[in-house]
């Protein structure tokens, strides 16, 4: 409805309002400071595409995480209606390459059912292809599976690692084991080529392949690339500073002759180590040079307080490209607290402490649901689970760390059994799961498989079959004998399931149901936190597999509706529905998924700052906030990484994590950690203005060296006040009150039914001389 869609851009300021409605036909790169309303104003300019002519289903958005995909199509949604934003490929980079790839899987030497290799099973391909360098080293010959035994418990275990790390940055970068060996480094090629090819033979493609296939196949395709010129008409994408190399490198072949908009804040970007790089943006000013940019510098998300803090943080990075001017017109609202804890205890109880005070004080009657604890490492988020349980405070863990919780590893293992083409890898995983034996005996037959597999060439499920129907004569108790075909007729009544035709969700219910009791309670995530004792805990597998089920349904009611889908589900069966689901999973743990469900709900989320991009709370913790943590000085193999670059992205994460707030953040820090190492308050607090901080504890004032005061009172007169120095920046002038401009709007839309924007516009010329 056209009407909703003026309504919708009049409640953009004027600057937003001129992004959302600028020539379609002209490349847009909109560039602004967070909570300024980027995202906002790219669900306006969809709109406008829409509103041009072009059909929902040719245009494509990639944002940075399924949450944000869906929060976009639901606001698309209330302006033009739940089945246009249906229509919409709402997308993230990740899900676009692997349902690409999967379209086109026999143009790369897979067919379409590809498997996803995930770390282990990366770690596995390592492992091999680092045999197979030692095979060609030794001419093939004496190379005796007694010696490659050994090697893999000790030298190939050991490397394993590193190799998987050079995989991944060869990969992200795009370097093929041609370019490897050109350069004179015959290992590093060789390992490489040996990798690839063991993926092949495997069906499989891992997590980087998904974006190079894609570009393979956009460029080495001409028929490929046709259909996605013809396809994707206009792209927008969110987030853009997140944008690896070669995702834009697939931005780029994508909209060669198509529309483009590009949202993002170099200030934020936070994942390098994904080989995001923010000098995107200079590559699209460079590629697109007839492009438009635009600029938005008021912030509508944070009190004064935050915004001025931010800026004030954000002003020490050397290296950024431009100075974005920050203003607000929100009050200046109270000072951040900055709290000293002496244990990791006590800055749980405080943090407790607070919500409740919040949550039962507060006259706008704050709940949980507006609350976060954000932290740079996800294990520091399990001593606020344990602590959030024993207080009854609702807390949604549906992260990440859901999607690991070992339960749902081991449901999705059984269901990728009954998956065509499924490799070792998920058979493993499954027995391991089904098995009941204790640790050891289980540990045995697994070896006892694996032993028998590679001695006869063939895969861990037939080796199984083969031991287990005797076939094969074995060193297996009886007992032993037992449990195993008891493991293989349970994972065939599964198969058989599927072959007949049932639904995702009594397959998914039916593998939970397979699980022993063992995993009634997810013991280990609790035991390690709190010191053996087992918790009794209400996180069964019941109400983690109703989460799973809650997947089933948004996964049927979304997956199928965009027109990437559309009419390829009625001919598939029942497999390629689970095979879909069994990826979607898959992207929702590769992609940092955090539920929207969960986050509509009354409860408090804790999450690691990376996820906690583009959201928004009212009050906000940020939590051991030391030294060692962030800035994070020592990565997990030990090498100082203090790199100028390094400590400079560091510093955009703490940023972005202050910028989360609406109303009220709370900064933390321990003076000791669990091991009584003594620890240090984070050095960009001494970056923050003293008098825009509460300081609570002694340590703290005497670490964080005095400033003078600022210009802007805190507590001063609520006004429009500039922070930081604008170096590109038009002026913004707005001659009439943004508030009163969207009421007259509304009312006037709604009295009149005009629909044509140029008249609005007018009246509002008019209506604003007059003020
Ligand atoms: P981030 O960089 O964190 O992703 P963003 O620039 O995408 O932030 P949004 O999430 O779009 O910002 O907007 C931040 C908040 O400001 C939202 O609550 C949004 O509703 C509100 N907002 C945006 N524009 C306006 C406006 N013109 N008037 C009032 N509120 C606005
Ligand atoms: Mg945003």
């Amino acid at each position: 409805a056209p009407k909703k869609y003026y309504e919708y851009l009049h409640s953009l300021n004027d600057r937003q309002r001129e992004a959302a409605c600028s020539d379609v036909a002209v490349p847009l790169m909109i560039v602004a400071g967070p909570g300024s309303g980027k995202t906002s104003t790219m669900v306006g300019r969809v709109l406008t595409l829409l509103k041009e002519g072009i059909p929902p289903s040719n245009i494509l958005a990639m944002t940075f995480t399924t949450a944000a995909a869906s929060e976009m199509r639901d606001r698309i949604g209330k302006v033009v209606g739940k089945a246009v934003a249906k229509e919409i490929a709402i997308s993230t980079f990740h899900s676009f390459c692997l349902q690409l790839c999967r379209a086109h899987a026999e143009k790369l030497g897979r067919t379409s059912e590809f498997i996803i290799y995930g770390h282990g099973q990366q770690r596995r391909a390592v492992i091999e292809a680092e045999r197979l360098l030692e095979n060609d080293k030794r001419s093939g010959a004496e190379y005796t599976t007694k010696q490659y035994d050994e090697d893999i418990k000790t030298s190939f275990k050991d490397k394993a690692k590193k190799w998987q790390k050079f995989i991944a940055q060869a990969k992200a970068s795009g370097r093929t084991p041609e370019e490897y060996e050109k350069k004179g480094d015959l290992t590093g090629g060789s390992v490489l080529r040996h990798y690839n090819e063991i993926l092949r033979s495997c069906n499989a493609l891992d997590y980087h392949d998904f974006i190079n296939s894609s570009i393979t196949l956009l460029t080495k395709f001409p028929e490929v690339y046709k259909e996605c010129q013809d396809m994707w008409q206009a792209i927008v994408v969110d987030e853009f500073q997140d944008t690896s190399a070669m995702q834009y490198c697939l931005l780029k072949i994508l909209a060669s002759h198509n529309h483009i908009t590009i949202v993002g804040d170099e200030d934020q970007s936070i994942f390098s180590f994904n080989g995001a790089d923010a000098s995107g943006f200079d590559s699209f000013r460079r590629d697109f040079p007839n492009h438009k940019e635009i600029r938005l510098s008021k912030n509508y998300r944070s009190t004064r307080a935050i915004v001025e803090a931010a800026t004030a943080l954000i002003h020490n990075n050397t290296k950024r490209h431009h100075h974005k001017l920050v203003e607000t017109d929100n009050p200046s609202g109270c000072k951040i607290t900055v709290k000293e804890c002496h244990s990791e205890d006590s800055q749980c109880a405080f943090v407790i402490d607070k919500i409740i005070e919040t949550t039962s004080s507060s006259a706008e009657g704050c709940n949980f649901g507006n609350i976060a604890v954000l932290y740079r490492r996800q294990i520091t988020g399990k001593a606020f689970q344990v602590a959030f349980r024993n207080r009854k405070i609702p807390f949604n863990i549906h992260g990440v760390a859901f999607y690991r919780k070992k339960v749902i590893k081991a449901i999705m293992a059984i269901v990728r059994t009954t998956l065509p083409d499924c490799d070792d890898g998920p058979w493993r995983q499954a027995f391991k799961a089904l098995l009941p034996s204790d640790k050891e005996e289980k540990k045995k037959i697994i070896d006892h498989i694996e032993k028998i597999a590679l001695a006869r060439k063939c895969s861990f499920i037939s080796a199984a079959t083969d031991i287990f129907s005797a076939k094969v004569s074995g060193t297996f108790k009886r007992a032993q004998i037992t449990q195993g075909r008891k493991v293989l007729s349970t994972l065939d009544s599964l198969s058989k399931l599927v072959e007949r035709e049932q639904s995702v969700s009594v397959i998914i219910s039916s593998a939970g149901d397979m699980l022993p009791q063992r995993y009634l309670l997810e013991k280990r995530a609790v035991v390690d936190v709190d010191n053996g004792k087992l918790l009794n805990e209400d996180s069964d597998i019941r109400s983690v597999l109703q989460f799973l089920m809650d997947d089933v349904s948004d996964f049927l009611s979304t997956h199928f509706s965009s027109s990437m889908e559309r009419g390829k589900t009625e001919e598939k069966g029942c497999a390629s529905t689970l095979q879909a689901f069994v990826d979607y999973i898959y992207l929702r743990e590769a992609e940092n998924f955090r539920s929207r469900k969960e986050e509509n709900k009354n409860s408090i989320t804790l999450t690691t700052i990376h996820q906690s991009k583009g959201l928004e709370w009212d009050v906000v913790f940020i939590v051991q906030a030391n030294d060692s943590e962030i800035p994070l000085l020592h990565e997990y193999n030990g090498t100082v990484k203090q790199s100028g670059s390094t400590l400079e992205e560091e510093r955009r994460l703490f940023y972005v994590a202050m910028t989360r707030a609406r109303k009220k953040l709370y900064i933390l820090h321990v003076t000791v950690d669990s091991n009584r190492q003594l620890l240090q308050p984070s050095r960009f607090l001494r970056e923050i203005p003293v008098h825009l901080l509460e300081v609570q504890g002694e340590e703290t004032l005497r670490k964080i060296p005095e400033q003078p005061s600022g210009d802007v009172p805190i507590d001063g007169p609520e006004g429009n006040t500039s922070i930081g120095k604008p170096i590109m920046e038009q002026n913004e002038t707005s001659p009439y009150p943004e508030l009163a401009q969207s009421c007259l709007a509304n009312d006037f839309l709604r009295r009149f039914d005009i629909d044509d924007r140029s008249v609005v516009s007018h009246i509002f010329h008019q209506w604003g001389k007059k003020q």
